[in-house]
């Protein structure tokens, strides 16, 4: 993907300017590489389209390439839908005993990461958890629980051959209530594929535990069959939750983000290894940074950001201590405010915050309103920016008729800028006291 990307972006490098065509053009071969890195399809092609109307119109940061842009913008983007709501890695562990159930196909990692989370909540959160094996299927298997249990320190349910999964787990519930256990853990059996049998137990075991957490546990390098996995799953009984493993792999982790859009739950935890504590809380900004591979890239642009900002902040703050505050300074806070209705098409993409975007919509605050009032103060003379005194009615239908609008816009416009203007003025008063001063530090 990596490789893949750079080539289209050292492309778009060499040309000067980012048109439509050229957004177009970089997003489909982006949506290729997605692919490749086992997103699956519909979830390519809604990121895609979602990324073009936020990229379409953007401006440019200065010193960056537009190529270097649309990176950035691809990368914010997939850290977006990456996101959760809500702190990553916490789980509902209050009310004692608290049930976590662990599901997924066998192989997967159930066991290994039960063990890992245990571990993680005892030492990390100060909580005693017992474990128990569900496992009747897989020789051995509650044997495997019993010996990592030992190698933590966690208790796990005395073994009882001939027990069905719903026996152990009432078993699991009742000792965890007398035994005084703040979490217990019930590891599922898998199967190789989801199968009808397997969901009826997994049904049978959650209506008798109730858990507080149902994470699922896939394995991030079967891609595309993490998503079928999820779906599933996730129809069928009903996750809290997603622990990656395998991530310590060289997968692409392309999986993350399909199921992420899919079932719209929460990536909890990464596993990285085999060992008891390679279980790490999930980071969407090392995922994303790890499906595009172009971290170098990202800062870059971060970097020229940030350093473009402080030098127009400062600039600003030194006219406002004048009490200075043309049509140029307006014209500069209107395309900061552009920026940020990318954020608007941020927004939108982030599950919940749909209707804030359109609240910011409906304020008038959308980039269309913005960009006429750009266009209107393009239209006036480099005289008129920097004396808006001068403008009297034949210059404002002048101006007017050259942005395409009508005098009553500008006039608009003018009130802005003079209620804009006083407060600059205000503000750069307190500015002598010394306030300013502090702000501009
Ligand atoms: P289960 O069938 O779902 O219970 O899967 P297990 O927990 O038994 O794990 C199957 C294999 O995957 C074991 O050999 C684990 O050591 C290994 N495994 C689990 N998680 C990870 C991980 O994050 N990274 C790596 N490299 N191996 C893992
Ligand atoms: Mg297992």
């Amino acid at each position: 993907l990596s490789e893949r990307l750079s080539g289209v972006f050292d492309r778009l490098t060499k040309q000067g300017a980012l048109s439509e065509d050229d957004v177009k053009t970089a997003l489909r071969e982006v949506r290729v590489a997605l692919l490749e890195a086992d997103v699956s399809l519909p979830v390519a092609r809604d990121f895609v389209k979602a990324v073009q109307d936020q990229a379409t119109g953007q401006a440019v940061t200065k010193s960056i390439t537009p190529g270097q842009q649309v990176v950035k913008i691809v990368h914010d983007a997939l850290i977006n839908v990456l996101k959760g709501e809500g702190e990553p890695g916490a789980l509902k562990v209050d009310n004692p005993p608290a049930p976590i159930l662990m599901v997924g196909l066998q192989g997967g990692g159930k066991t290994t990461t039960t063990a890992k989370l245990a571990k993680r909540l005892t030492e990390k959160d100060g909580k005693r958890v017992l474990m128990a094996s569900l496992d009747v299927n897989r020789p051995a298997a509650m044997e495997q629980l019993a010996i990592l249990g030992n190698q933590i320190g966690v208790d796990t349910l005395p073994i009882v051959k001939g027990e069905d999964p719903v026996a152990i787990a009432k078993r699991a519930k009742t000792q965890a209530g007398l035994g005084g256990y703040d979490v217990y853990m019930l590891d599922t059996a898998g199967r190789l594929s989801i199968d009808e049998e397997l969901m009826q137990q997994v049904e049978a075991v959650r209506d008798v535990a109730t858990p507080r957490e149902t994470l699922l546990v896939v394995d991030g390098l079967t891609g595309q069959d993490a998503v079928h996995t999820a779906e599933n799953f996730d129809e069928r009984i009903g996750i809290s939750g997603v622990v990656l493993t395998r991530m310590d792999g060289d997968g692409r982790g392309g999986a993350a983000l399909s199921m992420r859009a899919v079932t719209g739950k929460p990536i909890k935890f990464v596993g990285l290894g085999e060992k008891m504590d390679a279980l790490e809380t999930f980071e969407p900004e090392r995922i994303a940074g790890r499906i595009l591979g172009m971290g170098d890239i990202v800062a870059l642009v971060e970097k020229a950001q940030e350093t473009i900002q402080a030098e127009q902040a400062e600039r600003m703050m030194k006219r406002m201590a004048k009490g200075q505050f043309n049509m140029n300074d307006l014209k500069m806070q209107l395309e900061q405010m552009i920026q940020m209705g990318g954020m608007q098409g941020m927004m939108g993409m982030m599950p919940g915050m749909g209707k804030m975007a359109k609240q910011v919509e409906n304020a008038g605050l959308d980039d269309k309103v913005l960009k006429q009032q750009i266009a209107l103060i393009q239209s006036m003379t480099k005289k008129e920016r920097a004396n808006p005194q001068l403008l009297q009615a034949s210059r404002k239908k002048r101006i007017a008729r050259g942005a395409g609008m009508e005098v009553s816009d500008l006039n608009k416009l003018m009130k802005m800028h003079r209620q804009m203007s006083d407060m600059m003025k205000k503000m750069g008063k307190m500015g002598k006291g010394g306030m300013l001063k502090q702000a501009m530090k």
